[in-house]
């Protein structure tokens, strides 16, 4: 069975380091907000940063905690309507009702995958204070037109937060994901571009007092110890032996991204001749692909077309079955139907992609592929 990911073989290559970064902490004596964070901290900032854009980066304990404290410092109050997609991890909007705002849906773009920029005008309300748009499955959301209608319909004070947990190191018209917009949420779940050994997550800002909003409330809302400024703060830090990791990984996430644009090529070519879409990449953007993700004609059935690929060995997952505006836990949020989304949702499926394979394992894969869709019968 080719398994969809195997973490083990992902940081296997790297196992010395890692493992002497883990024992440099813990004979350190200190654990958490010493010299491994602040050096990550400025690495990443400094891997982000391009030209006279220089910013800084906040180490958290999550992505959706990088999401939820950029909406804190964003000033998002309880109440606001923060516009997101539906096609998302269901972190995005978790994150969202944390700070006690309420998600408003639209929907993705039929080709790209990602939010419908068009769809944003028609969602603004006076109690619109934030825009969260998903960089989802590595290719990215055009921020730059974003900015643009947000600021061609008067309402330049919305924020906007990238999530950027599944795009690290994707770059659009020169700049990474998660620097274009106000602040970029990353995740370092172990799956993701660079992954810890547990939980991570950070926020980018290129703004200064945003800078010290998102340090203060990732740490009780404490401006010095002891000394509390803001209401609402939270523990969510980055701890010395994840960041200690992660600064070993950060100096390879670019050469992973692009050995992972080839694989991402590979399968493409491979797979022409079937009756599969893949996303098609925003214009401008070079993708750092995070999951591999195809989508099958309508009228084929998703569990039996997972099922017979588990038969002739590939594992798969879908990403995501149930889009988040039908998950019980968001009822109470706008309920408006999202065709693209909902249509989607039942057509894909994720197929194994790492950093760890090489061309080889694709075109193993895609021969599978190819045998079992004869026998793939339709609904
Ligand atoms: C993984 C993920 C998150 C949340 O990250 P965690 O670190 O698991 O909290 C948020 N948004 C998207 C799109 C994700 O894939």
């Amino acid at each position: 069975m080719i398994p969809f990911l195997d973490l083990k073989k992902v940081n296997e290559p790297l196992i010395e380091e890692i493992g002497d970064a883990v024992r440099r902490v813990a004979v350190s004596g200190w654990y958490i907000m010493g010299k491994e964070c602040a050096s990550f901290e400025q690495e990443m900032a400094e891997d982000l940063s391009s030209g006279t854009d220089a910013g800084y980066v906040v180490g958290c304990n999550s992505g959706t905690d990088a999401i939820a404290l950029a909406l804190l410092a964003a000033g998002v109050n309880r109440g606001d309507e923060v516009i997101t997609v539906s096609h998302t991890a269901i972190p995005t909007a978790a994150a969202i009702v944390s700070v006690g705002a309420v998600p408003v849906f639209v929907d993705i773009d039929p080709l790209t995958w990602v939010m419908d920029i068009s769809k944003v005008r028609q969602a603004l309300t006076p109690k619109t204070k934030a825009v969260v748009p998903v960089h989802l499955y590595g290719n990215m959301v055009d921020i730059y037109a974003l900015r643009v209608l947000l600021q061609e319909v008067g309402r330049a004070d919305v924020a906007i937060v990238e999530d950027c947990a599944q795009a690290q190191g994707s770059i659009l018209n020169e700049k990474q994901a998660g620097t274009i917009g106000d602040f970029g949420a990353y995740s370092f779940y172990p799956s993701k571009n660079i992954g810890a050994l547990g939980d991570g997550g950070a926020v980018f800002t290129c703004n200064k007092a945003a800078k010290e909003q998102l340090l203060m409330y990732r740490n009780y809302g404490q401006r010095d110890r002891y000394h509390a400024l803001v209401s609402g703060g939270i523990n969510s830090r980055l701890d010395e032996m994840q960041a200690a990791v992660l600064r070993v990984k950060l100096r390879h996430l670019h050469d992973w991204n692009a050995h992972k644009r080839v694989l991402m090529k590979k399968y493409r070519e491979e797979l022409r001749d079937l009756p599969l879409t893949f996303q098609m990449t925003t214009e401008g953007c070079k993708p750092g692909w995070h999951l591999c993700v195809a989508a099958f004609e309508k009228g084929v059935s998703q569990d039996e077309m997972q099922q017979t690929m588990r038969e002739h060995g590939v594992e798969t997952l879908i990403h995501y079955p149930l889009p988040v505006h039908m998950q019980e836990a968001f009822l109470d949020y706008s309920r408006k139907e999202l065709p693209v989304t909902e249509d989607l949702a039942k057509r894909i499926v994720s197929l194994p992609f790492s950093y760890a394979m090489n061309e080889q394992n694709v075109h193993e894969i895609c021969h599978c592929i190819c045998s079992c869709f004869s026998n793939v019968r339709h609904q």
